[in-house]
């Protein structure tokens, strides 16, 4: 560090699980730039307060996470398209004062299924379980690659149209909600089964959202959970046959997004993966 050292940083409560700090850090490093991001508790009643010391200190980027991701964007200067869409931000690019909101968790996710997974996404049959927080921009991303389906699936079956519905407004929506009693016929159909409900995820992990062996042996199974890396309903798929694909590839490619954006450099998303994955297993 030095009077150089550009300063990137990541607000939540709670943050301290935070291993973004750990993966942009390393990010910086690998590339040369010099900038330094650490993670900032940060209490809802003093959201306005943070944003202006971002301001004052010049903060070239920030990192946004529960519970801040809506209300932050009223402190901004400018919401990016997509951000606007899917209605939360997640990154913030400080232009010269001027601070622009965007959201990378979706086409991060997007990324990190087509590079590990499924390259081509126009023409596919996909099913989405879940219509909680992170579906809406899984949601937004995958209807913008051209599938010829996109199926949503909710256990509570009104936010699932309501959900679907709200699409209608901002994107030429090819979103159709079902019933979870239709999940059975619909998936002997899909290519693309993508669990963003929080079934399965630590310590639960046994649970599976749906059955597993309800997907097509050809199908791919993708979960947003990465703790475990590998969910029950993961692991039971593969059994089937199906490839899958677990949720750290969402985590590195929402924070190699954000990383392009403030630095304008390609991400090392290598490199930011192996840090993460060895702060889980403290190799
Ligand atoms: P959320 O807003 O709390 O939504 C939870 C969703 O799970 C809702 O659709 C809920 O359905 C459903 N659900 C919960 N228990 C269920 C059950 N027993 N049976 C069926 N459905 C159930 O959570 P979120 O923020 O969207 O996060 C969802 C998951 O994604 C979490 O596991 C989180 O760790 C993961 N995630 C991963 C990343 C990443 O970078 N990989 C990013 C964000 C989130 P109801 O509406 O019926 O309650």
């Amino acid at each position: 560090m030095d009077s150089h050292t550009v300063l990137f940083g990541v607000i939540g409560d709670p943050i301290r699980h935070s291993r973004s700090p750990v993966m942009l850090n390393r990010a910086f490093r690998e590339t040369g730039v010099n900038g330094l991001y650490a993670a900032f508790h940060v209490k809802p009643e003093r959201l306005g307060e943070a944003i202006a010391g971002l301001r004052a200190f010049g903060f070239r980027g920030l990192n946004v996470t529960i519970p801040h991701k809506i209300e932050v964007m009223a402190h901004l200067d400018e919401i990016h398209e997509g951000a606007r869409a899917i209605g939360a931000v997640n990154t913030i690019v400080n232009e010269d004062g001027r601070l622009i909101g965007y959201n990378t968790d979706g086409i991060g996710y997007v990324r990190s299924l087509k590079e590990e997974a499924e390259p081509e996404l126009a023409g596919k049959k996909i099913l989405v379980l879940g219509a909680g927080g992170a579906s809406r921009g899984i949601l937004w991303a995958l209807n913008s690659e051209n599938p010829s389906a996109v199926w949503l699936a909710n256990r509570t079956w009104d936010k699932a149209r309501e959900l679907a519905e709200s699409f209608v407004e901002t994107q030429a929506s090819r979103i159709l909600p079902i019933r979870w009693e239709e999940l059975r016929d619909v998936c002997a159909e899909a290519d693309i089964v993508v669990n963003t409900t929080s079934v399965g995820m630590s310590p639960n992990v046994s649970e599976t959202p749906i059955d597993p062996s309800w997907l097509k042996p050809e199908a791919v199974a993708s979960d947003l959970i990465y703790n475990p890396l590998t969910t029950a309903f993961l692991q039971q798929a593969k059994e089937r046959g199906c490839r899958i694909h677990g949720g750290l590839g969402m985590f590195i490619y929402q924070g190699a997004y954000a990383f392009e954006y403030w630095t304008g450099l390609p991400a090392p998303a290598r490199a930011m993966r192996e840090e993460v994955l060895s702060s889980f297993t403290g190799k």
